[in-house]
């Protein structure tokens, strides 16, 4: 029974999902749905994505800040002079198509490129809610356990991108990167991968290429 529940809610949240990736496609956005443990650095890295983004100047970002409870992430990302809507889930430990359809017009979608989506720090249920994205960013520090890629499998299977986060902090740590990219490997081989510090900025720069890259295939510039 409980079962079914769940397996009617999700196929209403794939016809959203689908409306969401029509409009977004009809714009030429490009929208990522960022997913991570809390504390995995994922405001920052888009901290850095922006700033980067901006100085390039090659795409316009819009952003969508998921967040249980406050708006202090979107505070952060404003700064950055780019569109940015908040979306409280009021307890919900993820973000879902209708919640991201019911914001989409709030944000100029002829003035963004790449829309990026923060999503609730979780990486149970984010990974079953898709919101009409193009593709699943799994943010994934080296201050985790190296064992989340067999505790969460299935967000290591469906995200097209892994970024690695944190990799200052590696001189410090006993973490095991070889380790962590074997257990990836063995879960989805295909999966693009970026090792980057948000902080220092260090192999950002690759990341945001990548961003760059993937819009220009979907929406070639005429
Ligand atoms: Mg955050
Ligand atoms: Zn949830």
């Amino acid at each position: 029974m409980e079962v079914k529940v769940f397996s009617n809610i999700l196929d209403a949240n794939d016809r959203l999902a689908e409306q969401n990736r029509r409009k977004l496609a009809s714009h030429d956005i490009l929208a990522l749905n960022i997913i991570g443990s809390p504390g995995c650095g994922k405001t920052t890295l888009l901290e850095r994505t922006l700033d980067i983004i901006s100085k390039r100047g090659r795409i316009r970002a819009g952003v969508i800040e998921g967040d249980i409870a406050t708006s202090r992430d979107a505070e952060r990302i404003r700064k950055f002079g780019v569109p940015v809507v908040q979306i409280n889930t009021r307890g919900a430990c993820h973000l879902d198509a209708s919640m991201v359809g019911s914001v989409l017009d709030e944000l100029p979608l002829d003035k963004i490129d790449v829309l990026l989506v923060e999503n609730v720090g979780n990486l149970v249920c984010p990974a079953d809610f898709d919101i009409g994205e193009h593709a699943k960013v799994l943010v994934i520090s080296v201050t985790e356990g190296e064992d989340k890629p067999q505790k969460y499998p299935l967000i290591f299977r469906l995200a097209k991108v892994a970024v690695i986060t944190k990799t200052d902090l590696l001189p410090h740590l006993d973490f095991d990167i070889q380790k962590l990219i074997a257990d990836m490997d063995s879960i989805q081989k295909a999966q693009a991968r970026f090792r980057l510090s948000a902080r220092t900025g260090e192999g950002c720069e690759a990341w945001v290429e990548w961003i760059e890259q993937v819009r220009q295939e979907l929406a070639p510039r005429r």
